[in-house]
């Protein structure tokens, strides 16, 4: 029988127990995974044992497609009126909604953010999200289409079957919520593997779905790694679609697994490298906190931060004198105390690569204008970290870092700051700053990235897709847009005299 894990939170942002089952949630149940493996789960803050979980393999993945598919042809899919999937899904955000402390300190637990931030960032952000998909649910029609007086043709939109569904650490619950609200809104079956970094929240998910009344094998959740549990699901035949959020090395393999299998249709959310504007006539104070926002919020774990910071040079050293306060403002440590504004990396892996990429940038001849360092004696917090003095061609400003780190470059003209920031394979997002919005919009205009900030920075809302340019990813998430990843259109032709 699976286990269950209990834990007792007496923080000062949070008291209260959380139980969770720990096995695979197949067919709505909590089932042993059949090769009996286990995962240990960290917690970053001490580097000590949190709990073991159950890991899934190619087994337990075929017996969560067969339960996708039975829900799908019995229970779910073309069988209920969107009208009611809305209901379970209303159903759900409000579950979510009321649990909101509890989930919050178990994201804070697990993955190490700011329980604050996560009560007011990642909880509400899934609960909107899946409340905003409840509302399309019933609303994701198809066009009549006019050709001529003798055919009358229109279009369903159509849920595509099994959907296979694959996501990081960084937001473990809002992630989990971008994928399922667009393909249960749509009518789709799911397994959904979390990151084996942080597998909490999804299993307290788990019982929620079942509290709101999905029917059994709806969405299927099983915890596992990405070479095992994560390659069976992408490269399995009778999954209809694969929806990916990670790096981008991982995405080119998903892509490879799809092709090689059953050509699956794929979506990827993936990396990025973002640069950040600050024009000479730009609002200096919102421009150094909105900086500080896009590269270090959420410990720097943010696909699209900002960690690429371009400032003109006529305010480069006040921006620069101003921008190194906040980052020294920030205060690390536990995770639950309210003075707290960045915890620790997730888990030793990142904090070593971080730390790698680091050292990188020291022996690359850069300057560390600030941090550089591991900070305390326990868990794996790292001390925000500003680099100068830095070349195009470096690892610090070519490649993905995932950690509180940021290079601040100089530049002089529109021109040669617009050909830098797209000077990447990456094209997540980007933001400019100015007081001139006719300035500011027009290089927003030339940069090659799918979501650009005027402004504002590392700022997204559930009505707006978001997405990636070149190897930032293929698709779009949120908004109406999503809804386009989880559906097959359907043309139906209809002779009215035409003859042959
Ligand atoms: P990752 O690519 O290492 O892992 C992501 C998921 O893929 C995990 O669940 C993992 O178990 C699984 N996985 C790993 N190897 C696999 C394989 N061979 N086959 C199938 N699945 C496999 O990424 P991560 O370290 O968890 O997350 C960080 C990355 O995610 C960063 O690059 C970040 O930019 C990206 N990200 C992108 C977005 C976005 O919306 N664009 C959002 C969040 C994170």
């Amino acid at each position: 029988m699976p286990s269950t894990f209990e834990y007792s939170f007496d923080t000062p942002s949070y008291k209260g127990k959380v139980a969770l089952n720990t096995g695979l949630f197949i067919g709505g149940k909590f089932v042993d995974p059949v090769e009996g493996g286990t995962h240990d789960v960290i917690n970053p803050t001490t580097g000590k044992l949190t709990t073991k979980i159950s890991v899934a393999t190619k087994p337990d993945i075929d017996t969560a497609v067969k339960a996708a598919q039975k829900a799908f042809n019995e229970s779910w899919g073309l069988k209920v009126p969107g009208a009611q999937r809305g209901k379970l899904l209303m159903k759900l955000a409000d579950l979510l909604e009321e649990h909101r402390s509890e989930l919050a300190a178990i994201e804070a637990l697990d993955n190490g953010k700011t329980w604050s931030w996560a009560y007011n960032v990642d909880v509400p952000g899934a609960f909107s999200c899946i409340r905003y998909y409840a509302g399309w649910a019933d609303k994701n029609s198809g066009q009549v289409i006019e050709t001529a007086e003798t055919k009358f043709a229109y279009t369903r939109h159509e849920p595509i079957g099994v959907v296979g569904q694959i996501i990081p650490w960084n937001f473990p619950l809002l992630m989990l919520a971008w994928k399922l609200g667009p393909a249960l809104a749509t009518g789709n079956a799911i397994v959904l593997k979390p990151s084996e970094f942080t597998p909490l929240s999804a299993l307290r998910v788990a019982e929620l779905l079942n509290e709101a009344g999905f029917p059994p094998g709806v969405v299927n959740i099983v915890n596992g790694y990405g070479h095992t549990a994560g390659a069976a699901i992408a490269e399995h035949m009778d999954i209809d679609k694969v929806a990916f959020t990670g790096s981008t090395i991982v995405g080119r393999k998903i892509m490879e697994y799809a092709a090689k299998s059953n050509l699956k249709n794929v979506t990827l959310e993936l990396g990025g490298k973002s640069p950040n504007i600050i024009l000479d006539d730009a609002d200096l104070d919102q421009a150094v906190a909105w900086a500080a926002h896009g590269v270090f919020w959420n410990h720097g774990q943010t696909c699209c931060a900002g960690t690429r910071i371009f400032v003109h040079e006529k305010i480069y050293d006040e921006f620069l004198e101003r921008f190194t306060k906040k980052a020294q403002a920030l205060k690390l440590g536990d995770p639950f105390a309210k003075e707290t504004n960045q915890g620790p990396q997730v888990s030793k892996t990142q904090f070593d690569r971080i730390m790698g990429y680091i050292e990188s940038g020291k022996q690359d001849g850069a300057t560390v204008h600030l941090g550089g360092s591991p900070h305390g004696s326990e868990g794996y917090f790292i001390s925000p970290t500003i680099f100068t003095n830095t070349k195009p061609n470096m690892k610090i400003v070519r490649e993905e870092i995932f950690g509180p780190v940021g290079v601040v470059i100089k530049f002089s003209t529109e021109e040669e700051v617009i050909e830098q920031a797209n000077d990447t394979h990456y094209g997540l997002a980007a933001a400019v700053f100015s007081k001139h919005i006719d300035r500011a919009l027009k290089i927003a205009h030339k940069l090659n990235a799918g979501t650009c900030w005027v402004n504002c920075a590392n700022t997204l809302d559930t009505q707006i897709p978001f997405g990636g340019y070149k190897q930032s990813g293929i698709g779009r998430e949120l908004g109406e847009y999503a809804l386009t990843n989880y559906t097959n259109v359907k043309a139906v032709h209809i002779n009215l005299g035409m003859e042959i």
